[in-house]
């Protein structure tokens, strides 16, 4: 059994922990989210006193972005470009193989909580599947023959362009960049806005708001499933707690599709789109399985995380 250690590294708060292989967890620790300068000495102490504890067999980071997963890159294991002061550039996974050198796994927060769900949750023994979460911001993480996918960098699906009908929605979209792409349309920032509301919580189940959003929501996964063709699509963060979202969205989805994908997956839709099998501690679940993954990997000889250095590269 390995002795993993997580880093659920978000905009607001760090979530640390120590698990096993097997996803369970025995440490947890909160860690609120300040400049690198302040809160990675946090984070690394806690590392150390947890490998000095257990012995770490490897790290996960899942991580806020943008960042650069590319193991071939120079500028692997970094936050790029942040809007987030004092994270700008900030070379992530150095700074955690300085406190604790072992294989560490980094990859963006969506494609560690979709990896979570492959070992643990709702994604078992899929090969292809999608993590959407509906949050803050709207993001997923995509598995394709059994690989999360990053192609240059990450997909950025959150920012997909969808249909609007202006007859019934005036909303401009509020994405600092597109406006009116997905996120800025359907993210939870964007049904406050739209209905004036001090949160999205705050508009009841049956409010025209949730068809709204289940119609961007549709078009999204449409579109999703066009394009990579999965065998499930998952979809969590704060806006799906609205559970009432859930039949909308198949019912959308099936109708968008209009019958030119015949899969029996897609016919038996309740269990095609779904929630996550991961709830509470899903997001330090995720890292843990980036840890999972790396110490595999390590033992399949097929470990690369970028150090020149390390014993493990190759
Ligand atoms: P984050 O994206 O910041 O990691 P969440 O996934 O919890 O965190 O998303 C927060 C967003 O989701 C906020 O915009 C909030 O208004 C919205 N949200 C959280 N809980 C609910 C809920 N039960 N119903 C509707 N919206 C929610
Ligand atoms: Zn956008």
């Amino acid at each position: 059994m390995s002795i993993l250690a997580g880093i659920e590294a978000g905009g607001t708060k760090f979530v640390c922990g120590v698990g096993t292989d097997k996803g369970e967890i025995i440490e947890k620790v909160r860690i609120e989210t300040h400049t690198a300068a302040e809160t990675m000495p946090m984070v690394c102490q806690f590392l150390i006193e947890m490998d000095a504890k257990y012995g770490l067999d490897a790290i996960g980071i899942g991580c806020f972005g943008p960042i650069e997963p590319d193991p071939l890159s120079d500028q692997y294991g970094h936050i790029t470009t942040t809007t987030k002061p004092g994270w700008q550039n900030f070379d992530m996974v150095s700074c955690v193989r300085q406190a604790v050198d072992v294989p560490i796994g980094f990859d963006t927060d969506v494609n560690a909580a979709a990896l979570g769900e492959y070992y643990w949750g709702n994604a078992c023994n899929l090969t292809d599947f999608l993590y959407l979460t509906v949050g803050t911001g709207i993001g997923g993480g995509g598995m394709v023959n059994g690989q999360l996918v990053h192609g240059s960098m990450h997909p950025e699906m959150g920012h997909i362009m969808v249909p609007i009908d202006r007859q019934k929605d005036h909303f401009a979209g509020n994405c600092a960049y597109h406006g009116q792409c997905l996120e800025g349309m359907a993210a939870g920032p964007a049904i406050k806005e739209r209905w004036q509301v001090d949160s999205a919580l705050d508009l009841p189940p049956d409010h025209v708001a949730w068809q709204l959003e289940a119609e961007y929501l549709a078009y999204a996964l449409t579109n999703f499933i066009l394009v990579l063709s999965p065998q499930r699509i998952i979809m969590g963060g704060g806006v799906m707690k609205q559970s009432q979202l859930f039949p909308i969205i198949r019912d959308k989805t099936r109708q968008y599709l209009a019958g030119y994908i015949k899969n029996s997956s897609i016919d038996n839709i309740d269990q095609y789109i779904v929630p996550p099998g991961l709830k509470s501690d899903a997001g330090l679940a995720g890292s843990l399985a980036l840890a999972k993954q790396a110490a595999l990997a390590l033992s399949n000889n097929t470990w690369t995380d970028g150090s020149v250095s390390s014993t493990f590269s190759g």
